[in-house]
């Protein structure tokens, strides 16, 4: 563990014994405040009215009943949240997730992550999450509609264009964001297209959000690349996970010259050494809602599917843990570091547990961390916000070439902070910095609210 500034420990003892048992939020504050101490000896202003305390802490926190019927008649129930964080920059942005795992400590690590990376972004937007412990998994398409429907009712009170805008995250796509987008509608009687993003095209979604987290992570990795004076042609690379994010990373990597040869889910992973073929990973994920090891039946040639094994095992030059928080831990990162991976980005949410991070950034492997690598995925839903705002309908190249610019951005702004405040190379401390002292400048103009 890295060590934190002695002025700045207070304040973790804070979130420590206000937020007890939620290891994740500990885990993703701690990463912040230690990245801090720099900021607060050049700026000691920031400790000005308890600023840095109240940045720690959601404004609002929303927890609420979901009851919903399933096709055998029987009543289900389960819990909804929504945690908006902070609201300085703009209304509360930040996605839905529907998983079993899901608790009020994952969505406030995830809703404090979220307001420093929509920080980072430039655009107007602040930081909130939410979710249910819900599993999609399984279920049939009339009870994922139902139940999108009863989590809508409750939650339609709580957001709109002006005040909270969720999307998607694990477990909702564009089929859950309609039905809960159908459900708004009807409850308010308005036509808000800016009240969700992820939306379908033909209702006033954008073009490229469903790509964009993937793409941006690939593109603020070639920034990386670049940096160092290389690039992904014909590097291996190990993509984690097999949804939204993974399967556009994948894309563009491949696009960009990459090999990628392997992918996963929770039941294992695949590892096809001709190359994924990724039209086949579109079908089975997103047209059969299958499992990845299906590719293996489906495919011939060359590949096989590991059940239950670590993908990281699997010798690579580029690692991108897409999936989930926590999936790549320090034993991993010893085995990557091992067999000569040279650059990691987070595609997902912290993936990378602390222990993993350090031993990345002390054997001088490249290192994104989840709040700049994967915002390319907010960032494009302001830019659908933009488009609804003024009932337009922008082009896939243009939508695109935002993104690669917002991306661009975001890299030199992690670069050049972590050079500024005596750090080079530590994208980890220029990304808290960077979106800190946005969330904060605005904070401190606006008092103490
Ligand atoms: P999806 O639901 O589309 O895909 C999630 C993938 O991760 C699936 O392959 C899933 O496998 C796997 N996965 C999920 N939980 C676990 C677990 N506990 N153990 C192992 N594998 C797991 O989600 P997304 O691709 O949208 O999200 C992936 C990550 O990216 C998350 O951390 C999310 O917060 C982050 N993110 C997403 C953004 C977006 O725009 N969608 C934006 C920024 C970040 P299985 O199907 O077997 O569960």
């Amino acid at each position: 563990m890295n060590s934190i500034d002695e002025k700045l420990q207070p304040i973790l003892s804070t979130v420590l014994h206000r937020n007890s048992g939620e290891a994740e939020f500990h885990q993703a504050a701690r990463e912040v405040l230690e990245s801090l101490g720099r900021v607060v000896s050049k700026h000691p202003e920031y400790f000005d009215e308890a600023l840095i305390e109240r940045i720690c802490e959601p404004e609002r926190q929303i927890i609420f009943r979901v009851p919903w019927i399933d096709d055998n008649n029987q009543v289900q129930i389960n819990r909804g949240f929504r945690v908006q964080f902070n609201s300085a920059l703009g209304p509360y942005k930040g996605g839905i997730r529907f998983h079993p795992s899901v608790n009020v400590g994952i969505i406030k690590f995830l809703g404090f992550e979220q307001t420093f990376k929509n920080a980072l972004t430039g655009l107007p937007i602040g930081g909130g999450k939410g979710g249910s412990d819900f599993d999609p998994k399984g279920k049939s398409d009339r009870e994922i509609m139902r139940f999108c429907q009863s989590f809508m009712i409750e939650l339609h009170r709580h957001i709109g264009e002006y005040v909270d805008v969720p999307a998607g995250d694990i477990g909702v796509g564009a089929r859950e964001i309609g039905y809960m987008f159908g459900m708004y509608k009807r409850l308010n009687n308005r036509f808000e297209a800016g009240v969700l993003t992820g939306k379908g095209l033909v209702y006033g979604g954008s073009r490229a959000r469903k790509e964009a987290t993937g793409f941006g992570t690939v593109y603020f990795v070639r920034s990386m690349l670049a940096q160092s004076g290389t690039d992904f042609d014909g590097k291996r690379c190990v993509v984690s996970g097999s949804g939204n994010v993974a399967i556009y990373a994948m894309e563009k990597v491949q696009e960009f010259g990459g090999r990628v040869v392997a992918c996963s889910d929770s039941s294992g992973y695949i590892l096809d050494e001709d190359g994924i073929d990724l039209e086949l990973v579109k079908q089975i994920k997103e047209v059969n809602r299958g499992r990845i090891a299906d590719y293996v039946e489906l495919k011939r040639g060359n590949s096989k599917f590991v059940k239950g094994g670590s993908i990281w095992d699997v010798p690579c030059e580029i690692a991108l843990p897409c999936a989930t928080q926590n999936e790549l831990n320090g034993a991993n990162a010893k085995t990557l570091i091992k067999n000569g991976v040279i650059a990691v980005a987070e595609g997902a949410n912290m993936p990378c547990t602390p222990e993993a991070v350090q031993l990345f950034q002390k054997a001088g492997v490249l290192f994104a961390p989840g709040k700049a690598a994967n915002a390319g995925g907010v960032a494009t839903s302001a830019l659908e916000m933009q488009q609804n705002a003024s009932r337009d309908s922008w082009s896939f190249a243009k939508t695109e070439s935002r993104l690669e610019e917002i991306m661009t951005n975001i890299h030199d702004a992690c670069h050049n902070t972590a050079e500024e405040y005596g750090a080079p190379g530590d994208y980890v401390l220029g990304a808290n910095i960077a979106g800190f002292v946005r969330v904060a400048d605005a904070m401190h103009a606006m008092g103490v609210i």
